[in-house]
């Protein structure tokens, strides 16, 4: 199997598993509890908060608190920081996210708050005039993601919150697609929440962080017992938030390798494919992007045939389409992009990680072509001279 759809999940690192199996039989102490036992569950907690508080260069590890999911850390800063404004009842956010953060807003909608969706150019780039423009006095929030999930496009991260904070809003950054891809850096962003989500670094799924500056103001989204100082209830997921540690580490340990091993070998994924198969282009800005990932755009299929005959060879990836809804609905990244319905329909997204090894990439490369000439030589609305 050559599995290349990191953006959706990754692997669970060995040393990952490691690490977070004796929280499970020898050391299952609840930390809170006040007995010795539980300091030894207490120690690799705070342990592994100061290993993804390290991951983002947070200056205080009291600052991230762990969630059970990239979601949770979407919704509990945005819903937290409304909470604690409630007289404030704008909030700004893009085309482009992540539904963590797209249907929330429309929920919000729903709720009688004004949602601004900032649209996006063919490239997938958001304007900083747009941001600028829009914020008012009654906005509260701006939630903007570091990297799309879809493209692998990067936002303007600091130069946002930099906006934001001159009209003294909150900013907050959907970072689960740009951790351990690219340096992610609160202090010198200034971001006041940012989220991460451990599936998408090796870590298992089901576990996720919330960085939050400290002085920023915000409510919990759960309430109950006073665990993680208050602002998330709910006894401590010792095992995933050591295993979150552990990855956090190891992603900081990889990325320069992340960065440019797997850039090339996306890069080079991209340019065979592009000059072996005619009428095919890439989604999204290519100067600004994960080194992983690449949104190839091939005219006249539909994605899920493709994924369909890729998996019949063994490979995994993933179309712009949002099947996740039951829909054939293409993907709002896509369609927001301005693509048409039919160029968002052909999308597959090819996402890289630190596993993916040069010989995976030369099978990608020679059996995607035949692929797309075979689905073409079915279609009606191939040209002819494509058919050849
Ligand atoms: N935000 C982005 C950009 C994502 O790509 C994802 C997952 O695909 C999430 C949030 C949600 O993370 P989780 O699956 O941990 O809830």
């Amino acid at each position: 199997m050559i599995y290349i759809d990191n953006n959706a999940t990754t692997r669970v690192a060995d040393e990952v598993v490691a690490a977070m199996q004796p929280f499970f039989t020898d050391v299952y102490a609840n930390p809170s509890s006040m007995y010795a036992f539980a300091l030894e569950a207490k120690q690799p907690l705070e342990a592994a908060r100061a290993a993804v508080a390290r991951l983002v260069n947070a200056a205080h590890a009291d600052e991230i608190i762990f969630t059970s999911c990239g979601t949770e850390s979407d919704n509990a800063a945005i819903l937290g920081v409304l909470a604690a404004q409630p007289r404030k009842n704008h909030v700004v956010t893009t085309a482009v996210e992540h539904p963590a953060v797209y249907n929330l807003g429309e929920e919000l909608q729903r709720r009688g708050y004004k949602v601004t969706y900032l649209p996006v150019d063919r490239g997938g780039r958001i304007d900083l005039a747009a941001l600028r423009a829009t914020l008012t006095d009654t906005t509260a929030l701006v939630s903007m993601m570091w990297a799309n999930n879809e493209t692998g496009v990067l936002f303007p991260i600091a130069e946002a919150c930099a906006i934001a904070h001159e009209h003294g809003v909150v900013f907050h950054t959907d970072a689960v697609q740009a951790a351990g891809k690219v340096p992610i850096d609160v202090e010198a962003t200034g971001v006041d929440l940012l989220s991460l989500s451990g599936h998408k670094i090796h870590a298992p799924k089901g576990v996720g962080a919330l960085y939050v500056r400290r002085g920023t103001r915000t409510r919990p989204l759960l309430l109950g017992g006073h665990q993680e100082h208050g602002r998330r209830a709910g006894t401590e997921n010792v095992p995933y938030a050591v295993a979150l540690g552990a990855a956090a580490d190891l992603a900081a340990q990889h990325l320069a390798d992340e960065i440019t091993r797997v850039g090339a070998l996306r890069d080079r994924l991209e340019s065979e494919l592009l000059a072996r198969i005619p009428n095919a282009h890439v989604n999204g800005d290519h100067a600004a992007r994960t080194p992983n990932t690449t949104n190839i755009t091939f005219q006249y299929v539909e994605g899920e045939a493709i994924l369909l005959s890729l998996s019949d060879v063994g490979i995994c990836a993933s179309s712009g389409s949002a099947c996740s809804s039951g829909s054939l609905e293409p993907s709002h990244v896509l369609r927001a992009m301005g693509l048409s319905h039919d160029e968002a329909h052909g999308a597959i997204r090819f996402s890289l990680s630190r596993y993916n090894t040069d010989a995976e990439i030369d099978a990608v490369i020679d059996e995607l072509p035949p692929i797309i000439a075979r689905l073409r030589a079915m279609s009606p609305f191939t040209p002819r001279e494509l058919m050849a």
